[in-house]
């Protein structure tokens, strides 16, 4: 995506520090939440436009029954805007070597704990094909911040899940969390054809950053926080930001992600793919206070704002959280979340390590359940589980961008390839029992649909009981 000076906040200097912690604060501090001004903001979202800072204070400061009315209004924009699709994914940790001191992780280097490792070719090998087995078609890949994986290495991995095909399994998108590169780094890394790229700043706020961040390159503040102005630079505008909730206020984190958004739209033309919102988990050696831990009120809240503040950006929620929070934090926009996840490296093959050791992984995850009873529940709740890789393998980037604003998109495109997905699991994964729902699911999706697609996709389902796949719209 081209530079646009006419719209960028500082043009000349678009790689340096957006971040003003004084400006946010003044916009947290002087914007009250009275009733008519929060739903006036409401109102805004819901009409399809993104939040101002200032906008996105007042919904902030509300409380009482007014944030009663902001999770409303998030769950109307999610149902109006989104359907009722939640796309699944999983994470694939490839290496915890890490010469980073993140005070709140257990891969950091001071961590003496951590059972260090890095896979080998072949154990990537063997966990893709454990994870094409369960019917993933998503992955994330995760790295400590090491020399040992530079960008060539991350591009070595990402071409090598691509090609592990098993029965009828395959990788259909690679998104990347790994440390911040420089821009020949993100080209190479964009050559191997790596879907989001994922940053998380962690906290906004440069004091707190300090604070957590005690050794290794991740110190540098400034250099994470540009990291995604590189990889547009780089020509990969498809890019994901994310906070670390319970590091520092959370209102501020907020308001941190969404001046991120307006800087990445102003510079780029293009705003995050995704926003991620994990919250700290317990970790080996874990060494933070509890002093601005985010409440589940809080955390549903700021979810909440996040979905209305950014109405055209995917929302992700990990396995992080546990499942009752999962799935209600879900109806206020959350778009992917992961299933099926294991952190321990080499732990998708290896069936035997069923029990979480935090040493050897990097937090602990509180949703441990299988891919399948995730989908079982997903159905259950009237949510249509997809593994829907179109857009991105057809050039329509910026596809959350096209669902939220061109008519008919999500009937035309998203619904339809959810079904697809999901039939193809159904076909090649399922167990009878889920098989069934997920067939009664997928009929009650095609009643929403326009009479020509209904006859179209029944074709496509057709063939692909009869053993074609990856169709798509
Ligand atoms: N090493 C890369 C980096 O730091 O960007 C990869 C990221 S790390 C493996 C993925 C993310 O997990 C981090 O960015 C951080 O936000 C999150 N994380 C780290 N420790 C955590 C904890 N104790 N609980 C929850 N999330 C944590
Ligand atoms: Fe290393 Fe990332 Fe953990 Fe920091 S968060 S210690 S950089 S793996």
């Amino acid at each position: 995506m081209k530079f646009n000076p006419e719209k960028c906040t500082i043009p000349d200097r678009r790689m340096e520090p957006f971040i003003d912690p004084a400006e946010l604060w003044a916009h947290i501090n002087n914007n009250k939440a009275d009733a008519v001004r929060v739903r006036e903001v409401i109102a805004k979202s819901l009409s399809k436009e993104r939040l101002t800072l200032a906008e996105t204070a007042v919904l902030i400061n509300a409380e009482g029954d007014l944030v009663e009315e902001i999770k409303e209004g998030a769950r109307e924009l999610k149902k109006k805007v989104y359907g009722n699709r939640i796309v699944l994914f999983a994470p694939l940790y490839i290496g915890n070597k890490c010469t980073n001191n993140c005070q709140y992780c257990g891969f950091r280097t001071s961590n003496r704990e951590a059972k260090r490792k890095t896979l080998t070719d072949n154990e990537i090998i063997a966990e893709v094909e454990a994870l094409e087995d369960n019917g993933q078609k998503r992955l994330i890949l995760v790295y400590g911040e090491h020399p040992e994986y530079g960008a060539e290495y991350i591009a070595h991995t990402v071409r090598l899940v691509y090609g592990v095909k098993k029965g009828r399994g395959e990788i259909r998108r690679v998104n990347i969390n790994a440390a911040p590169l420089d821009i020949d780094g993100f080209r190479t890394v964009g050559r191997a054809g790596i879907g989001t790229y994922q940053i998380f700043q962690e906290t906004y706020d440069p004091e707190a950053y300090k604070w957590y961040h005690l050794g290794g390159k991740k110190k540098d503040y400034e250099w994470r926080l540009t990291a995604l102005d590189r990889a547009q630079e780089a020509g990969i505008d498809d890019v994901g930001i994310g906070a670390l909730f319970g590091l520092y206020d959370w209102r501020f984190e907020v308001m941190g992600l969404v001046r991120h958004t307006n800087h990445l739209e102003a510079c780029y033309n293009v705003g995050p793919h995704t926003i991620s919102f994990p919250r700290i988990k317990d970790a080996s050696s874990l060494n933070i206070t509890d002093k601005y831990f985010t409440s589940d009120d809080d955390f549903k809240k700021l979810i909440a704002i996040l979905r209305l503040a950014v109405p055209y950006t995917g929302l992700i929620l990990t396995a992080r959280e546990a499942p009752e929070v999962r799935s209600e934090a879900m109806a206020f926009g959350v778009s992917q979340i992961d299933g099926g996840t294991r952190l321990e490296l080499g732990s998708y093959s290896d069936s035997k390590n069923e029990e979480q050791n935090l040493n050897r992984e990097q937090f602990r995850i509180n949703d441990d359940r299988s891919l399948a009873s995730i989908i079982n529940e997903l159905i259950d709740n009237d949510y249509i589980p997809s593994f829907c890789t179109a857009c991105y393998r057809l050039g329509r980037t910026g596809e959350h961008f096209m669902e939220f604003s061109v008519p008919g998109f999500i009937k035309r495109y998203c619904t339809p390839n959810a079904i697809l997905t999901l039939s193809e699991y159904i076909v090649d994964y399922a167990s009878p029992g889920l098989a069934e729902k997920g067939w009664q699911a997928i009929e009650k999706n095609i009643a929403t649909l326009d009479e020509g697609m209904k006859q179209s996709i029944r074709k496509k389902i057709e063939r692909i009981r009869n053993g074609e796949r990856d169709l798509y719209y």
